[in-house]
């Protein structure tokens, strides 16, 4: 049997474990982006019981890579261009190991003062970065919370609204009636299900059209629906905007959203999940036309693009109250005399569940280490790889270009009909050498190519082109 590791084996094992990570991301580009697993396979490997002894820690560092990164799909790879990135970071990382460490449960301020205060801080440092306005900050009205993913974050800004529109009903009664959430065709699949989890069901979900070139939601049909909506008794609750939609990144015009929202009383959710990372550099800050004068909520993800390990997401509120009290709770056993004060913040008012760890620590690390300078450089150099690929697809007669590309996703097809992209993608996969998605463009199959590795460099980009030129073997379309 193990006893506690005691501090000297802790170290022992920690530097071990550092080691195992240190060479994994310093080799990861020469194993296949993707698992070549099949189902099951994995669990096959593992022991049909818990092991009655403990065991040496050894074990378990060897059945990593054993046993593990064979199921593993490397996110951190620089093949990996598929959904949006997940780019870590040595900062990052250590970071979540010195949250593990400490493992405090951040839930109130009594909780760990610290936790609270730095996350604070973090926030209102990032608004600045990235720009975002005074009424965010957490000296006025509003303020800032890390949640897990941009997935809570539309959960907490739809239960804030729905509580604001019905007065204090929804928290006081539940919710009865008919309501409206508003988010364009391209909006992340996170709305209808929050919209389900809010217990408002799929037919309050309304799908607002695309312009077919931008992919950016059209507010005269926004308007239409509202309209339609409030002539017909339902009342609308909130409009999500999309600021770099998964699919295309496709930039919804939140000026004028935002003029429609203040002219019903609409909450206006920002998801720039991916994309809003990208105005921490000035030429990019157009893509947040409209949430300083508009936006009652607003998302975006350190932990897709801005070198932070999974796990966050910061939203901000202009109207902190708001989701206090939609999301407030305050059982006896969590009274204390700084809840009482009034004078501190207590996340779990912010959030749905009640435990949450100390998650502005690894945000802290990777801004202390990267500098507003580092992360500008990190975006900047993405941006410039994908308009470079970009301008290869063009160049190729074979393919074609589906969607603007303002930042780091490029989505393109083989010209004519979809069994040719088909085909390519079919390839891609089984060559294993690079990792894309796919979507459909204005109903048709499109490949995603998403630039976000940490390391990436034009190499890559350059043999990705080679490699995607190969596979897609099929001669041009006569229409060519
Ligand atoms: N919104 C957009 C635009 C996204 O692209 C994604 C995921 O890629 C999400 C929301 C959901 O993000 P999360 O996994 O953090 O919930």
């Amino acid at each position: 049997m193990n006893a506690h590791m005691t501090p000297d084996e802790f170290r022992a094992h920690g530097y071990a474990a550092v080691d195992w990570i240190a060479d994994y991301l310093a080799n990861v580009a020469d194993r296949p982006v993707v698992s070549q697993a099949e189902p099951g396979e994995f669990r096959a490997a593992l022991p049909a019981h818990p092991p009655e002894q403990g065991e040496p820690f050894e074990n378990l560092l060897s059945d990593l890579n054993d046993v593990i990164l064979p199921g593993i799909t490397h996110w951190q790879h620089p093949g990996f261009f598929g959904f949006f990135p997940a780019n870590a970071s040595g900062p990052a990382i250590l970071g979540d190991l010195l949250t593990g460490g400490l493992n405090v449960v951040g839930m109130m301020w009594w909780a760990s003062p610290a936790a609270t205060e730095l996350e604070e801080h973090v926030l209102d440092w990032m608004a600045e970065l990235l720009d975002l306005p005074e009424r965010f900050r957490s000296g006025g009205p509003g303020g800032g919370v890390i949640q897990d993913t941009a997935s809570s974050a539309v959960l907490v800004a739809l239960l804030a609204a729905l509580n604001r529109v019905t007065g204090g009903r929804a928290r006081a009664e539940g919710v009865s009636g008919r309501f409206a959430v508003y988010g364009s065709d391209q909006a992340h699949s996170a709305l209808e299900k929050n919209v389900r989890v809010a217990g408002l069901g799929e037919s309050a979900m309304r799908s607002v059209r695309t312009d077919p070139k931008t992919l950016a939601m059209d507010p005269a049909h926004l308007r239409e629906l509202i309209e339609a909506d409030v002539r017909e008794g339902v009342v609308p609750v909130m409009v999500m905007a999309t600021v770099g939609s998964t699919s295309t990144t496709a930039i919804d015009p939140v000026l004028d959203i935002g003029a429609l929202c203040r002219e019903f009383g609409i909450w206006l959710h920002i998801d720039a999940a991916f994309a809003g990372v990208a105005a921490v550099c000035p030429e990019f800050r157009w893509i947040h036309e409209g949430v300083a004068e508009y936006a009652d909520s607003y998302c975006t993800n350190p932990h897709k693009w801005m070198l932070t390990t999974v796990g966050s997401s910061t939203l901000w509120v202009a109207d902190r109250a708001a989701v206090i009290e939609a999301l407030s709770i305050l059982p006896a056993f969590l009274r204390n005399k700084a809840t009482e004060s009034g004078q501190v913040v207590d996340y779990r008012d912010w959030q749905v569940p009640l435990g949450r760890t100390f998650r502005a620590l690894k945000l802290w690390a990777v801004l202390r280490w990267y500098g507003a300078e580092g992360v500008r450089a990190h975006v900047r150099h993405h941006v410039a790889l994908a308009q470079e690929f970009a301008a290869w697809v063009r160049a190729d007669e074979r393919f074609e270009v589906m969607a603007p590309h303002p930042l780091s996703l490029v989505c393109f097809r083989v010209r004519g009909d979809d069994e040719r992209t088909e085909r390519l993608l079919e390839s891609l996969t089984a060559d294993g050498r690079i990792f894309v998605s796919q979507t459909r463009v204005s109903g048709r199959l499109a490949i995603r190519f998403a630039i976000g590795a940490t390391t990436i460099d034009r190499e890559h980009i350059a043999s990705a082109w080679t490699i995607i030129r190969e596979l897609a073997t099929c001669p041009p379309s006569p229409s060519v």
